[in-house]
């Protein structure tokens, strides 16, 4: 493989949890260490900023005891063959939710590899979680225990990681102030998973892609703003299916919406009117409309 070509930086944003974050799609992993016991969450992307992650560890004298997988797409799975052997955690539906985009995320991994220059000659083969868990899992590493928050809703297997002591939260692709609600698995899951966290006190918010912040004021806007953004999504595709509307409708219905940064998150806005429209009863074909349509990974 050849080097990484944009550096990655690490952020220390509480006394326990460093992020490592990626130029590229603005992504973040998580370093968790306590009483020199250490949990990686999401490690990736890249060989050069796992390495940055073991060499966080080496310098903080902690002992990988877990790595953490937050949900199974594509992004988010790379970096357990990098690391040496450590016991992957992930949700009970991680298997199935893999299987499921199987092929998207074989095709999406090796156009990703590709465009960095470090393809592989074999098939990207994905880590295979040691211990699966459910929602409300506690582990314990140190002197903290985690939580783990299962929060579907982009993805089945989704799930948050909530530190009460000191009020931190990981949300995995939930959250960020770059990317719009992704709503690849269900619109009705992304909206209770959001009434969730959103009854939880966080002091410290590091999302999977995007800017990590201890600003309350700023944790409670991602909050509110992607709430109200799957509340009017709702509400226009919602009037579009009770009117008897068509696919094309309810995405021209949701065009006047707005939402944050459209110039990178447009096709996004585009794929949730189209998910939402066939989860609320709308007739469209899957295979052709939405999250689920094939062919999504060549686009
Ligand atoms: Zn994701």
């Amino acid at each position: 493989m050849t080097s990484d070509p944009t550096p990655d930086t690490i952020v220390r944003l509480t006394n326990t949890l460093w992020v490592k974050r990626s130029q590229a799609m603005a992504y973040n992993c998580g370093a968790v260490i306590s009483a020199g016991r250490a949990a990686l969450i999401d490690p990736g992307l890249g060989r050069a900023g796992v390495a940055m992650l073991a060499d966080l560890l080496a310098a903080e004298g902690a002992t990988l005891e877990r790595i953490i997988i937050t949900h199974s797409h594509w992004d988010h799975i790379l970096g357990p063959e990098l690391l040496p052997p450590a016991p992957i955690l992930a949700h009970a539906a991680f298997g199935q939710s893999l299987a499921a985009d199987q092929a998207y995320t074989l095709k999406a991994i090796a156009r990703w590899e590709a465009s960095q220059g470090a393809a592989r000659g074999a098939p990207f083969v994905p880590p295979t979680p040691d211990e699966l868990v459910e929602d409300g899992h506690e582990l314990a590493l140190g002197d903290l225990t985690l939580h783990l928050v299962h929060v579907p809703g982009h993805a089945a297997d989704q799930v948050a990681i909530y530190e009460p002591a000191s009020a931190v939260l990981w949300a995995a692709d939930i959250l960020s102030d770059l990317e719009i609600p992704f709503v690849s698995h269900s619109l009705a899951a992304y909206e209770a998973a959001l009434q969730r966290l959103a009854r939880l006190e966080i002091r410290a918010l590091a999302p999977g892609h995007g800017v990590p912040t201890t600003d309350p004021a700023e944790i409670a806007r991602r909050i509110a703003e992607d709430r109200a953004y799957l509340a009017e999504l709702r509400a226009r595709v919602q009037a579009v299916v009770d009117a008897g509307g068509t696919i094309a409708q309810a995405v021209a219905a949701c065009a006047t919406m707005p939402f944050k940064h459209p110039e990178q998150n447009e096709f996004q806005h585009q794929l949730n009117a189209e998910s939402a429209f066939i989860e609320l009863g709308g007739a469209a074909d899957p295979a052709r409309f939405g999250w689920a349509r094939e062919g999504l990974a060549d686009e």
